[in-house]
């Protein structure tokens, strides 16, 4: 058996349609999301995230700016900054980029956040909100992730899904969103004894582990669906095992999940690709929440 693969690009590109659609109906009603990125010092790979959250937001027509703030910025200041954007009537989403200049408490700022403006739903009170089965403004990813199994149309209720990996962005968020759609959720972890009797039995298996392909075809149970969130560079090899080198004289990168997708895809019923599953939905779950939040201003 091949899996069906689920293309995540393919389903960003239907909710991205779907935006659009409310973000007019907004617009019309005098309601403008414009989302705010603060950016604490230079960042190669940031910046590479503001360009394309920029793209993204302006081609569905949400605002898009960027507040830079020099690398030496003190914690205090940058609070500040949070503080007034929070009390800013024309900013309605705010998002932090990653990382942080050393020293500075990425979590302690994080939370400052203003929960109606916390796109990324990485604010205690949202997390609050998503025990109570309030899905409003729910981490990104792990909200791409569950949209992703929903996609495909099977019934969620009475499967066993196993989840690997208890980040609060992830792993967490993804277990109370899978147990709100009735399935029986088990959240494995590096303490958890033996991953493979957990995986096996899972009829919805989602990798959020950050090993490269850790996750192999026979710890998978045949007919699973599986989902794919790790993002992890390696070295590309030849069919020697040994690593390809670029005309740069530099080992030649790839990027993968955590499923070994090779093995997977020959078991698995259906099964998201590393790059082209998770990662293009969660750009689109910040543009939903960005409008999600617009939404309740206006108690739409
Ligand atoms: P974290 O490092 O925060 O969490 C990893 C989790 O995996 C931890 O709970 C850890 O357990 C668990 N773990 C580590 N080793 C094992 C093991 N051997 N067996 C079982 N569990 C293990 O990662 P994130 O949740 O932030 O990210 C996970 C992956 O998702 C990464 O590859 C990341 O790059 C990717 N990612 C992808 C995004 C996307 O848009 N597609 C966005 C965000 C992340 P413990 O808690 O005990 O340490």
């Amino acid at each position: 058996m091949s899996a069906n693969i689920i293309d995540g690009e393919l389903y960003a590109g239907k909710i991205r349609t779907r935006l659009i659609e409310e973000i007019n109906t907004l617009k019309k009603s005098g309601f403008y999301p414009h989302l705010k990125a603060v950016q604490v010092g230079e960042n190669a790979s940031s910046r590479l995230y503001v360009q394309n959250q920029q793209k993204q937001c302006e081609a569905i027509g949400i605002k898009y700016t960027l507040d830079e703030l020099p690398a030496d910025t003190k914690e205090e200041t940058l609070i500040e900054h949070i503080r007034r954007l929070n009390n800013d009537p024309d900013v309605t989403g705010i998002i932090l980029q990653m990382p942080l200049p050393e020293g500075m408490d990425a979590k302690k700022v994080q939370t400052l956040i203003a929960p109606h403006k916390d796109v990324e739903g990485m604010n205690p009170a949202n997390m609050g909100e998503l025990v109570y089965g309030n899905t409003k403004l729910v981490p990104c990813t792990a909200m791409a992730a569950v949209e992703l199994v929903k996609s495909i149309g099977v019934e969620i209720r009475g499967k066993e899904a196993t989840i690997v990996g208890r980040s609060a962005i992830v792993g967490k968020p993804v277990s109370l969103l899978l147990l709100d759609l009735s399935a029986t959720p088990t959240v494995c972890h590096s303490g958890t004894k033996d991953l493979s009797a957990q995986t096996r039995k899972a009829d919805i298996l989602i990798a959020a582990v950050g090993k490269a392909e850790m996750i192999k075809g026979n710890m998978i149970k045949p007919g699973a669906i599986v989902i794919d969130v790790g993002i992890n560079r390696v070295k590309e090899l030849d069919a020697q095992g040994n690593p390809v080198i670029n005309p740069n004289g530099k080992p030649k990168m790839k990027t993968v999940g955590d499923v070994e997708y090779a093995t997977a895809k020959e078991v698995a019923s259906y099964i998201t690709p590393v790059p082209g599953g998770v990662g293009p939905v969660t750009v689109v779950m910040l543009l939903r929440n960005t409008v999600e939040a617009v939404k309740m201003r206006a108690n739409l």
